[in-house]
């Protein structure tokens, strides 16, 4: 580790370095004094360190198969904006996380029944959503609350998937769960209590599959951008982060939105960011105005719980749009979208794409 009198330096190499070149730059290094560490993730990236005069970046900059020469701000590697400079996309099927249009997933808290996820599949990917969403395994404060419809579940998205061409979005609690949710789902949600799994981070990082990062409730933003380090250091370059409310002594919400966290975590990291109205404010007669602000803030998307009959859900009913409500939100997103030089790709593709609103909130 770097003192006053060393420094750190972390090296990225090109991304088609042939091994015989990164052993040879390690043992150069070496063999000058620098200690080497050398982090094997989706790029080879070397950590030196060594006595000032030793270790500076003009050592290492001109050299052949480095890419970039930084002195590191914090404990990021490849999920650093500094190493890796532009910003990333992840694609899961049709839908790019992080491009110049926003990007929506919706659905209900849980699948309940062949019905519920059908009808609400139909409905969001109507009103503009490019992923759906709906737990299978469901992490709940209580054992005794409903804990999801686990294979059924997954079955009856994958029929909602079927039906409606948009690709799933579900929770996995535990790493022996993973390759049977993989079986159904195309992109797998860490929920907030599981942020710090780091068993579940290090398999979801060994399979490569994309993952939908929340924040802990009780994790700071670099402890979140960590655990996004931890997926990519095994391995997987594909997260998308996931901003869904803190633990604060507010009690007139079910947690507080951290809208800081979106531009502060832009400066630190070039994953793309989407944010979870619905579970940071818990009632959903304010869900459509903080989702609205985390896009004015820089938000890449949203994640939206909606439910043909909320006051009849299984879970998270009070915070769950209705249809007109949910449909209310595309329209006004489709019009917020320009201001903030965003695109607002679907919304509206089967419809005239300007209509008045015609919803009051409820
Ligand atoms: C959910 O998305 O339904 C959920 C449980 O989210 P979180 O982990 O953010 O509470
Ligand atoms: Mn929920």
């Amino acid at each position: 580790m770097a003192n006053e009198t060393s420094r750190l330096l972390s090296l990225l190499l090109s991304a088609d370095v042939p091994a015989l070149r990164v052993s040879e730059i390690i043992r150069q290094a070496e063999a000058d004094g620098l200690h080497v560490d050398h982090l094997a993730g989706p790029r080879h990236v070397l950590d030196i360190s060594g006595p000032t005069d030793l270790c500076h970046a003009g050592r290492f900059q001109d050299m052949t198969s480095v890419e970039r020469v930084i002195e590191p701000r914090n404990g990021l590697r490849f999920a650093s904006l500094d190493l890796f400079p532009q910003r990333s996309q992840v694609r899961v099927g049709d839908a790019v996380f992080g491009g110049e249009a926003l990007t929506l997933v919706a659905g209900p808290c849980a699948v309940e029944s062949r019905e519920q996820i059908l009808t609400v599949a139909g409905f969001v990917a109507g009103a503009g959503a490019q992923l759906l969403r709906g737990g299978a395994y469901k992490p709940r404060t209580s054992p005794y609350s409903f804990q999801g419809l686990a294979t059924d579940g997954l079955q009856l998205l994958a029929k909602a998937k079927e039906e409606s061409g948009l690709p799933l979005v579900s929770e996995v609690k535990d790493p022996r769960q993973l390759g049977h949710v993989l079986e159904f789902v195309d992109m797998v949600q860490i929920g907030t209590r599981s942020m710090q799994n780091f068993a579940l981070l290090e398999e979801v990082g060994k399979c490569g599959v994309p993952v939908l990062l929340k924040r802990g409730m009780g994790n700071t933003v670099m402890e979140w951008l960590l655990a996004a380090e931890y997926i990519m250091f095994h391995g997987n370059p594909n997260v998308v982060l996931c901003e869904r409310g803190i633990r604060t002594f507010e009690s007139a919400t079910r947690f507080t939105f951290d809208i800081n966290a979106i531009p502060i975590a832009k400066q630190l990291t070039h994953l793309p960011i989407i944010a979870d109205p619905s579970h940071a404010v818990g009632r959903r007669d304010a869900v459509a105005a903080v989702a609205k602000a985390a896009i004015a803030a820089g938000a890449d998307g949203l994640i939206i719980e909606v439910h043909p009959q909320p006051d009849q859900a299984m879970s998270d009913g009070d915070q769950s749009l209705t249809f007109p409500q949910f449909d209310q939100l595309c329209y006004d997103l489709s019009r917020l979208a320009p201001a903030i030089d965003r695109q607002w790709l679907p919304a509206f593709r089967d419809r005239s794409p300007v209509r008045p609103p015609h919803v009051s909130e409820s």
